[in-house]
């Protein structure tokens, strides 16, 4: 039998962060991770494999950062844990004996268990394991038309990137635009009109009724009853939980089948923590249980996690889980932080939302110019920041996070007209049409005019 202090299983984001801080802030201290995978995926960027990256290999988490900490790193699946003995069972037959355990056990695709087809040879989802994308890149290599089924971040950057190496791709939403679920329909249909302009055949308001075909897929049928032809079909439907073996252990889920865990992720057994796409999270704004998945959340949870295992040392001002989001199509990104507008007036915020279109380099005629387009959705009773929605160049990845952290730190619309900022001709808009500045004098004016 093994033994480690701390024993964290997973090793993507939230295993790697979790257990870099663990050993950072307790050197004294063994950590182990236990994950399945000899290389793991950078989540974020298997997208990319398909056209600009072009391999797994291009697209691994290197495991230097842990060894150089003294980080154990053993390559097996848990298969048991007995939570009263702190004893992990290992699929190889080995056993670890813990102290404290952050779990990190991550998500899954989901497939319909209504689908009829699923099941074909030539129906893929886009798993974060590198010997699953090999072999999926290996069979689209021979396969000309590819429907991809969901229209999310992960659906629109697949498609985007199947079709720059040569695919013909057809990606179907069932919403009114792509991104429809994350973004305001204008930037939804802004993104979708980029896709279209690209090559990609883009067909919204319909569903996925059934694949067809004997032993593989020969074609889809759409939820009007129209059908096409198709080599492949990639479901990018989202992600569900894994969380059957912290429900092996007894750890309560919520009703989303998450790990319940507070704000520290300490789920209901003592010494056991859960961080990242395993666990539970609520909305920022609404209180309410969500079911946000995301890189950047994970490792903030990681840390959180690691940084409390013996002591909470970190006082909390947790509101709850902040979706910032971001994408790429082109040239042109775009990104959105905290609530849409949309979805602010179905919770039922009464709400004020103005955009603003500026460019981000000043003068415009500068390399790397680019129209910059800021919507903010403010709350009309006390000017508080619910939701930005952001498009334009590449610092729209930057920009989105200033917006993420004045959301979170409850400022007013006010208090962003009057917030400092700096600038360079080279690199941002100018200081005097700053697009997320003029924004939020937009929303002022519509304010005053609610109350006056
Ligand atoms: C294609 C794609 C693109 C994405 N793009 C973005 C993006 O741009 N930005 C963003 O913020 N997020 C993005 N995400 C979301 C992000 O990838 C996830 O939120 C993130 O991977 C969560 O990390 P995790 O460590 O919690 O879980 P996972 O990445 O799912 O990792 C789970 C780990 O647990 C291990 N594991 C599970 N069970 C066991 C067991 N029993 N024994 C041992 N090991 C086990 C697995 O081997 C794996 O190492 C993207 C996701 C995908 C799929």
């Amino acid at each position: 039998m093994k033994n480690t202090d701390i024993l964290v299983i997973g090793g993507s984001a939230t295993g790697l962060v979790a257990a870099m801080t663990a050993k950072s802030n307790h050197p004294d201290k063994s950590v182990t991770i236990v994950r399945k995978e000899e290389k793991v995926m950078i989540p974020c960027g298997i997208p990319y494999i398909f056209g600009t990256t072009g391999s797994t290999d291009n697209n691994v988490i290197p495991d230097g950062g842990l060894v150089n900490l003294g980080v154990a790193i053993l390559v097996d699946t848990v298969t048991k844990v007995n939570h009263k003995e702190k004893i992990a069972e290992l699929a190889s037959g080995e056993t670890i004996k813990w102290d404290k355990l952050i779990l990190g056990t991550g998500s899954q695709p989901r497939i319909p268990g209504w689908l009829k087809g699923a099941d074909l040879e030539g129906v893929f989802t886009i798993a974060k394991n590198h010997l699953y994308l090999d072999e999926l890149q290996r069979k689209l290599s021979n396969k000309k038309r590819i429907v991809v089924v969901g229209a999310g971040f992960i659906g629109i950057e697949v498609s985007d990137e199947l079709n720059k190496s040569g695919k013909q791709v057809t990606l179907i939403e069932i919403l009114p635009t792509v991104l429809g679920a994350t973004f305001d329909p204008e930037f939804g249909q802004a993104a979708q009109d980029q896709l279209v302009e690209r090559g990609v055949t883009v067909k919204t308001n319909l569903g996925i009724k059934a694949i067809n075909g004997t032993d593989c897929v020969k074609s889809v049928t759409y939820s009007d009853g129209s059908t096409e032809e198709a080599d492949a079909v990639i479901l990018s439907l989202g992600y569900g939980p894994n969380a059957e073996l912290a429900k092996s252990m007894g750890i309560e889920l919520n009703e989303y089948g998450f790990i319940k865990a507070d704000q520290y992720r300490r789920t209901s057994l003592p010494d056991v923590f859960a961080a990242g796409d395993c666990a539970e999270k609520v909305d920022f704004a609404t209180g309410k249980l969500s079911t946000i998945m995301l890189a950047s959340t994970a490792c903030n949870e990681a840390r959180i996690a690691a940084l409390n295992l013996y002591k909470l040392n970190t006082v909390s001002v947790f509101k709850g889980t902040l979706g910032i989001y971001s994408t790429c199509i082109g040239d042109t990104a775009y990104a959105v932080a905290g609530l849409i507008e949309k979805e602010a007036r179905r919770e039922g915020f009464r709400v004020v939302a103005d955009t603003f279109t500026g460019i981000n380099r000043h003068p415009g005629k500068l390399a790397g110019a680019h129209k910059e387009t800021v919507k903010l959705i403010v709350s009309e009773c006390g000017g508080a920041i619910l939701g930005g929605e952001v498009m334009g160049g590449v610092e729209v990845g930057q920009l989105i996070n200033v917006i993420g952290l004045a959301i979170q730190n409850n400022m007013t619309i006010h208090q962003l007209i009057m917030t400092q900022i700096g600038s360079h001709p080279m690199l941002s808009a100018s200081p005097a049409g700053f697009p997320l500045i003029k924004a939020a004098e937009k929303v002022a004016g519509s304010l005053r005019k609610c109350h006056s």
